[in-house]
This record gives structure tokens, C-alpha cells and sequence, in this order.
């Protein structure tokens, strides 16, 4: 549905991201995909460091990185910075399950009606190449591709009209779990097998709508040690960004820097015949097309 001009809130196109460089992260701009970094802090000091601050500081923030970008300066290398997590510390990590119409029909499940809400907490966000920690205490470790969108404008009851103009733009996220523990141990609570230490790997960048050529019709696939193991579209996703949002705020206040996961498609390892876990040394790499990749080593 379009929205009109005056709330649309297009991050100004920029890819926002954070990266490391002697040993401090801040916020940069991503000039393309998987391309050379704005180093925007040291060109505008009055631009916050943090991610999480700079989507609280809103329009101000924007404006000044798209500025700072104009410029021209400040450019680093991709291979001379770490590119770290975009956000860390959000206030809340959200999760929608059975999101896929594709990843229903897998499970012989109905399509909710409803979005299935879960959480994670935000102690499991890592960088989008960290390693993924496999802990003695689970023997089911599986991989999730998903979607996942940063709200950038807070708020309440927020109408699907309006909803896009709340998102600060969309990432990749891997929803590592621990199916042992969330679908049979702790009383059937899911939480704790979805939030070990590492269960989140996000990134590269935080992708506005205005750059990308349509979220809801995206490449999503996850590749285990090179071969693919999740090939589907954003387009068969039952509650979409917009959906998702005028849902969950219905109950809870959205904060700018709160992450939302979208939910995977199928080819996870717990629905197939024998179960496909992850082990120590096997690498993941999820991916969206338009978006990014982040690769994860097992250990
Ligand atoms: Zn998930």
C-alpha cells in the first residue's frame, strides 16, 4: 500500500551500520552492498556513535549521516574495519514463529491467524561473523534464516498505514536454536532454547525500504558448510512487516533500536528425516538478497 510522501521515513537511503576500527565502534554508512564504509562520526562529532542513540535521535541523526556522506570523506575499506552488529543493546528483541507459509505446510501446521510472538533477549546479539557457541547443555543446535527490521520512530497501536514509516530498515538475522530445550525442556517455555549466549547473529547493515526493491519479494536462503539448506522468498511470508508491527504494538510500546525477527522458512534441521543438527566446526550463512550475509562458525 502506498503511504503518503510526508510519512515516509526513508533513513535517507542510507545503509546504516556499526564498525571497529582501533578498537572503537561507532556508526558508519554502508556506500552498497557489502561496499566501503562512511566513517560519519569523524566527519559530524554531533552524530551518535551508538546505533541505538542515533535511531533515538531521529531525523536529526539522519540528516547529518546523509550529509556527512555527501562529503565525500571519510571513506574506510571494508577490509580495513570489523563490521560489527548493527545495533547492540536494543530494548527489545522480538520474534514471530511460523511466519512462512511455505515453513507451515513443512510442519503440517494451519497459517496462524494471528502472529506467533516470542522473544529473545538482547545478551544474544553478536556480530554478523562471530562464532556461534554450540553449549554442552543442548544436543539439538539448529539454524533459522530470517528478515528482521529495526524500528527507527517508536510507538503505539501503530496503524499498517503507517507502519512502514516506523522502520528504520531490515537486516539478517540467524535464529539460532536449541530445539531440545525450546520445544521439550523448561516446562514447553521456548525462551531459554532461543536465547543462549550468540543465539543472535544480525547484519551486515540496516537496510532502509527506500533501498531495496521490495522487501516482501526478496531471495532468503541458508547454506550449511556451502550447501543450501533454506531457499525461499520474503514473498511467502504470512504477517508482513507492516501486519507484524500494528500487532505487537497493540500490546507493547515500540522504542526506536527495538529488533524484530520475522520468522524462517523451511529446510530447518529439526523437521527433517533423519534431523540435520549443527556441529562444531560447520559454518552458516544466511542470506537476503538486496540486504547482506552473515556467516557464522560453529564452536
Ligand atoms: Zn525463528
Amino acid at each position: 500500500m502506498a503511504e503518503p510522501a510526508s510519512k515516509v521515513r526513508p533513513c535517507n537511503g542510507l545503509r546504516l551500520l556499526q564498525f571497529e576500527k582501533d578498537g572503537v565502534c561507532r556508526v558508519g554508512v554502508e556506500a552498497a552492498p557489502n561496499g566501503d564504509i562512511v566513517d560519519v562520526t569523524r566527519i559530524d562529532s554531533s552524530i551518535p556513535t551508538d546505533m541505538v542513540a542515533f535511531l533515538e535521535a531521529g531525523e536529526a541523526a539522519l540528516d547529518a549521516a546523509a550529509a556527512a556522506v555527501a562529503t565525500g570523506e571519510g571513506v574506510l575499506g571494508r577490509d580495513s574495519v570489523k563490521i560489527r552488529a548493527p545495533l547492540f543493546r536494543p530494548e527489545k528483541v522480538i520474534c514471530v514463529g511460523m511466519n512462512y507459509v511455505d515453513h507451515c505446510t513443512e510442519q503440517n501446521m494451519p497459517v496462524p491467524v494471528e502472529p506467533v510472538i516470542f522473544s529473545k533477549f538482547a545478551s544474544a546479539i553478536v556480530d554478523p561473523n562471530a562464532d556461534v557457541e554450540l553449549p554442552p547443555e543442548t544436543e539439538e543446535l539448529d539454524f533459522e534464516v530470517e528478515l528482521a527490521f529495526v524500528i527507527g520512530r517508536g510507538g503505539r497501536r501503530i496503524q499498517e498505514e503507517d507502519a512502514m514509516s516506523h522502520v528504520a530498515g531490515f537486516t539478517v538475522a540467524h535464529d539460532v536454536s536449541a530445539r531440545d530445550w525450546q520445544l521439550r525442556k523448561n516446562g514447553g517455555q521456548w525462551l531459554i532454547g532461543k536465547t543462549f549466549d550468540t543465539f543472535c547473529p544480525i547484519g551486515p547493515s540496516i537496510v532502509p525500504p527506500s533501498a531495496l526493491s521490495d522487501v516482501h519479494n526478496l531471495g532468503i536462503r541458508c547454506r550449511l558448510n556451502g550447501e543450501t539448506v533454506q531457499d525461499s522468498n520474503t514473498n511467502q511470508l504470512v504477517h508482513k512487516t507492516q501486519a507484524c508491527i500494528s500487532f505487537i504494538s497493540k500490546f507493547i510500546t515500540l522504542k526506536p533500536g527495538d529488533l524484530i525477527l520475522t520468522g524462517t522458512p523451511p529446510g530447518v534441521g529439526c523437521f527433517r528425516k533423519p534431523p540435520l543438527w549443527l556441529k562444531k566446526g560447520d559454518v552458516v550463512e544466511c542470506e537476503i538478497d538486496e540486504i547482506g550475509c552473515i556467516r557464522n562458525l560453529i564452536v
